[in-house]
């Protein structure tokens, strides 16, 4: 049996990774280990009942700042690998308060690395332990119109949330350099599909045209982000548990740039033909409003390396994967009930 120990597992990624994990065909001599402290941001409903019960997931309600908390669970599960997905991840929340970014998303990323490496030097034999750590494109700030980010562009967070995400990447790469702790760093483009929380844009825009209520887009909706379905960033971290290298870094970027505003227009657009009105109506909700401060203008991955080193690629189209989503919203009232209050929208 081996033992991965997920951070983070009832927010939007981190539950897609588990279910990907217990999904038919997946490996049965896994054992799950989740730390979520549920903020307004985890559901414990983002994981069937049949994972829920079965006796290869455990779920420990406990923040990962608790670092007597942390030695406890690590010390007990002895896991042979740790992903870490747990954060604040609004950049909007960000801007409002820093404060949970620096304790969730540093001093929390330093408490595991500390008790992952007090765990591992405890070990009377040599392991293959590793620390994926789970970060984003933002660290890079902001591109123009034309290039990407490499694995080795600089670094220069423009958002409170990614300049928590830098630091703690900074601390992941230092305790690799310094006390040889097997780390291995991914950054991923923006993700869609189901259980992503209602403050988010893509499921904001769906609820928001579905419910007849102003969708509102920042400045004049022209930014670019480069949208990646969820299960095939959670398809790429698998392969990077099963065959990444540690002390590297893996880009895994989707290959569907779009602006904002195109995003917004084409979900307007089906939510009216789904729910059977005319063509136009939802268009008439998008209202633009003023830019977000520090707003970066776009983002994108070059994720040749991961793709050659780790034989990966996307497999979900961008307009297959909105449709689907929009799909999964309209169906989901139960979910949304369960899981839409505290929603910001900057
Ligand atoms: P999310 O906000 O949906 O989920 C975060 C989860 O972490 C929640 O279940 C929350 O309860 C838990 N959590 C937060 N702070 C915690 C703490 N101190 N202790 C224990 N649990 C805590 O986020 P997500 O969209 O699933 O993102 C997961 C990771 O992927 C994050 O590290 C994020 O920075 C990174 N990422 C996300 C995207 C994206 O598009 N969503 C893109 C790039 C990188």
């Amino acid at each position: 049996m081996s033992t991965i120990l997920v951070t983070g597992g009832c927010g939007f990624i981190g539950s897609c990774f588990i279910r990907q994990l217990f999904q038919k065909g997946g490996d049965p001599n896994v054992n799950v280990i989740n730390i979520d402290k549920l903020t307004y941001a985890g559901h414990e409903e983002n994981l069937p009942e049949a994972i829920r019960c079965d006796p290869r997931y455990r779920w420990h309600r406990t923040c990962i700042t608790n670092r007597r908390a942390i030695a406890e669970i690590l010390s007990e599960s002895q896991p042979d690998a740790i992903v870490h997905f747990a954060a604040e991840s609004h950049v909007d929340r960000s801007i409002s308060s820093a404060d949970p970014f620096v304790s969730s998303n540093v001093v929390g990323t330093v408490t595991l690395l500390d008790e992952s490496l007090a765990m591992i030097r405890a070990r009377a034999m040599q392991s293959d332990f590793r620390f994926i750590h789970i970060s984003t494109d933002e660290v890079y700030g902001s591109l123009g119109k034309d290039g990407c980010f490499t694995e080795s562009s600089p670094q220069r967070p423009s958002s409170p949330y990614a300049a928590s995400k830098a630091a703690a990447e900074m601390f992941v790469r230092a305790y690799q350099t310094t006390h040889s702790l097997p780390t291995i760093i991914t950054h991923c483009s923006n993700n869609y599909g189901p259980y992503q929380h209602s403050e988010k844009l893509i499921p904001l825009m769906i609820l928001r045209a579905a419910g007849g209520q102003p969708m509102p887009v920042y400045n004049d909706g022209s930014n670019i982000r480069n949208w990646l379905h969820v299960t095939d960033h959670c398809d790429a971290i698998a392969r990077v548990l099963q065959r990444g290298r540690a002390g590297q870094t893996y880009h895994i970027g989707g290959h569907a740039e779009r602006t904002n505003i195109d995003v917004v227009q084409s979900i307007a657009d089906a939510v009216d033909e789904r729910l059977g009105r005319p063509t136009g109506s939802s268009r008439r909700l998008i209202e633009f409003v003023d830019d977000r401060p520090g707003h970066d203008y776009r983002y994108a991955l070059d994720s040749s390396k991961t793709e050659a080193e780790l034989n990966w690629r996307p497999a979900v189209s961008f307009e297959s994967g909105l449709m689907e989503t929009i799909d999964w919203y309209l169906a989901a009232d139960d979910w949304i009930t369960a899981t839409a209050s505290n929603v910001h929208h900057g």
